[in-house]
């Protein structure tokens, strides 16, 4: 296993159950996710891709911009949080990000923690403000924007569904701060070929990830759904989303997995893989959703099918998509 993979296994104890979940806007569940597993790009990180030769700070230019340097150590970042009631002592400087965020992670409450990432996400926007040599707002009024922010953030997201009736049976959203994904699997009449996709929203309906692949060949119907739930599970693991809803527009599928049923393909049993994945990441219920209220997983499905090779997008979902994405967030 490569560094990352074992970094993204301990995070995703870390994260599963709390960055995910906060209630604030994906780019800054992102942004935070991206900084823990040090891929964000820093001065440091550019010099390692050889897209810059300096690995100095723009901002200050008297240190490395690693990502400790960004968020804690520039002259800019200091003067911030000093504006805040959040106390970042130099200690932090000697550990990595993701150690830090596990100490706020478990001494913050979840208010406190929700203001603290959205600081952190205006504090690396302003690192690139600098790089970018763009004009920089005056420290209080950008962290008094900051909370502005996540309160109109929060004011949109719990906005009360329009009392209308909808056309079709639509995208049934999770209950108020939970998780649901969204798989489909499709089959093309003529040839072996299979399409898997499924996609991760908040309950206001927001994107969160979405991914398109081939399904294993030649597999039938209700193989390839519940090889599309497979995928499905094993990205959650992969990037540390737990404790979230899982939704099927395949009756068969949600009643074998409710049940002990098996189900033999050319991939052997994989009802107990799906079972295990299930219980290992605390899904919370797996539900039906008629196909209807499917038709982002399942329009990623046919992208996996048509490309047949593996796409995976976070926090911004592709043009395509977009439109369907709405229509299920305005309930059909
Ligand atoms: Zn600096």
């Amino acid at each position: 296993m490569g560094s990352l993979e074992v970094l993204t296994l301990e995070l995703s104890a870390l994260f599963g159950k709390k960055l995910w979940h906060l209630e604030v806007p994906n780019k800054v569940k992102i942004l935070l996710w991206r900084a823990s597993l040090n891929i964000l790009p820093t001065a440091l990180n550019l010099v390692q891709r050889k897209v810059l030769v300096s690995a100095y700070c723009s901002g200050c230019r008297t240190a490395t911009e690693d990502v400790i340097h960004a968020f804690w150590g520039c002259k800019r970042s200091i003067r911030f949080w000093a504006l805040t009631s959040f106390n970042i002592d130099s200690a932090v400087r000697q550990g990595s990000f993701a150690d830090f965020l596990e100490v706020m992670f478990l001494t913050l409450s979840d208010g406190d923690l929700e203001r603290f990432v959205c600081c952190c996400w205006r504090v690396w926007k302003l690192r690139n403000e600098v790089f970018y040599g763009k004009t920089i707002d005056g420290l209080p009024e950008m962290i008094e924007w900051t909370m502005e922010f996540l309160e109109q953030f929060k004011i949109h997201n719990t906005r009360t569904e329009p009392a209308r009736v909808p056309r079709f049976i639509r995208w049934i959203k999770p209950p108020s701060s939970s998780l649901l994904l969204n798989c489909d699997g499709v089959t093309r009449q003529a040839g072996c070929n299979r399409g898997v996709g499924g996609v991760l929203r908040d309950s206001a309906g927001n994107f969160i990830w979405g991914f398109a692949d081939q399904g294993p060949a030649g597999l039938d119907v209700l193989a390839t759904e519940c090889a599309a739930l497979h995928m499905g599970l094993l990205k959650a693991a992969e990037l540390g989303v737990s404790d979230f809803l899982v939704a099927s527009n395949t009756q068969e599928v949600v009643v074998l997995l409710k049940g002990s049923g098996e189900l033999w393909s050319n991939l052997g049993n994989i009802m107990d893989d799906i079972r295990r994945l299930l219980a290992e990441l605390c899904v919370n219920d797996v539900i039906f959703q008629p196909r209807s209220g499917n038709r982002v997983a399942h329009s990623l499905a046919q992208f996996g099918l048509r490309e047949q090779h593996h796409s995976f997008w976070a926090g911004l979902a592709l043009d395509w998509l977009v439109s369907l994405l709405v229509i299920d967030m305005e309930g059909g």
